[in-house]
């Protein structure tokens, strides 16, 4: 039992010490396969040699310096992404929550810039964007902040996928600055954004001169079928928060903005001792690399459509099933009852690695590089975990 480690997670009783594309293996050696990697984080599946030669490589030759100094690697990340992106300037940090803290301090200088000295940011009931003070206080989940009064102030809340209650809202209130929201909502039960929804934020923001930031740190780096869910809907963010599959596990976020966004930090504004270091920027552009090269973002399309129709076709229809809905490879099956449960029995039952979130919508976060028969085999797997759980057995 971990006796040393604080009491924040609620665990599995299993190990795992091996990992190869889409398998897992645990400490008795039982094969798993992996439906989840990572919660949206090893897009290219466990040990790819290409990011295992990266690692190698690049230990092997210089892992860090500071900030200080210039860093090749983050320079040739930041220019990746500013292609693959339209964006146009990026900050790396260390994971999500710092990506989208880097963004609310972005949205707190363009206040200044605006001489608005108690600016607030509008954020979207359900959502969820890190742990970190200020990214718990911009969450829509009192769960998450519970405990942890007093939060920080200058968020305001409005229903995700209702453009006029921010509109609205922006009638009565004078000091919003920014819009921070998801394209689909993760945490908050696989929600994508309604058609037409994140366009409308944009003309909005753009009236007001808001900044539109998107939390991209579950849907970037291909999960949707688009480098970034934000090209679905032939809009641009001024600013974005990445992180999950941008490392393929090494911990790595970046914040990356547009236009007039993109100039507001001077030296000495923000930092990181980690952020950006040569080790995960070269493994963060080989990520990139691979995605292009083996066209892992339309992969990511097609295999996404395949497991909604799959999952449509084992459980339209079936009492007890609410939803089969997603984006890419970010997809859900909602159903009309807490389900926690089928985490432990996805693993016990069909060595299956899938999760539950919003409490009553399994999660599935596939790797991109999963093969059909794969996610067939996990179709097979949920369906029947899902068809002996209501009916009760
Ligand atoms: C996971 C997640 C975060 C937090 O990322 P961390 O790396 O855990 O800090 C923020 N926003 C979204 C949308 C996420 O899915």
């Amino acid at each position: 039992m971990p006796g040393h480690l604080m009491s924040t997670y609620n665990r599995q009783p299993v190990t795992f010490v091996k990992g190869q594309g889409t398998r897992l293996w645990d400490t008795s050696g039982r094969e798993y396969l992996d439906a989840l990697t990572g919660v949206a984080v090893a897009g290219l599946g466990h040990a790819h040699p290409d990011i295992a030669q990266a690692i190698c490589e690049q230990a092997s030759t210089l892992i860090h310096t500071s900030n200080i100094y210039g860093i090749a690697w983050q320079e040739a990340l930041g220019d990746k992404l500013a292609q693959l992106s339209g964006m146009d300037r990026a900050f790396f940090c260390n994971s999500g929550a710092e990506a989208n803290e880097a963004a609310i301090k972005l949205a707190r200088l363009h206040a200044r810039r605006k001489g608005i000295d108690d600016p607030a940011i509008v954020v979207m009931e359900n959502s969820f964007h890190g742990r970190t003070l200020a990214t718990l206080s911009a969450t829509g989940n009192r769960k998450v902040q519970a405990g942890f009064e007093p939060l920080v102030h200058g968020f305001i809340r409005a229903p995700y996928g209702d453009v006029e209650a921010v509109r609205a809202i922006a009638a009565h209130q004078r000091n919003i600055v920014a819009v921070l929201v998801e394209p689909v909502q993760g945490e908050g039960g696989v929600r994508p954004a309604p058609q037409g929804y994140l366009a409308a934020l944009r003309t909005l923001c753009d009236e007001h001169g808001w900044l539109l930031m998107l939390d991209e740190v579950q849907t970037g780096i291909g999960r949707t079928g688009r480098w970034f869910a934000f090209q679905h809907d032939g809009i641009r963010p001024d600013v974005m928060s990445l992180a999950k599959g941008l490392g393929n596990g090494v911990p790595i976020g970046a914040c990356l903005a547009a236009g007039a966004a993109a100039e507001l930090f001077a030296p000495g504004n923000h930092g990181s001792t980690f952020g950006g270091n040569p080790l995960v920027c070269r493994v963060g552009h080989t990520v990139l690399s691979v995605i292009e090269r083996e066209g892992l973002v339309q992969r990511a399309e097609v295999l996404g459509q395949r497991f909604v129709d799959g999952l449509k076709a084992r459980l339209s229809g079936v009492p007890g099933v609410v939803e089969v809905r997603g984006r890419g490879l970010l997809v859900g099956v909602q159903l009309d009852r807490p389900c926690g449960e089928l985490v432990g029995r996805a693993l016990s039952e069909e060595a299956l690695l899938i999760n539950v979130t919003a409490d009553s919508t399994i999660r599935l976060l596939p790797a991109l590089i999963m093969s059909d028969a794969d996610a067939d085999r996990v179709m097979d797997g949920v369906s029947r975990l899902v068809h002996a759980f209501l009916a009760g057995g």
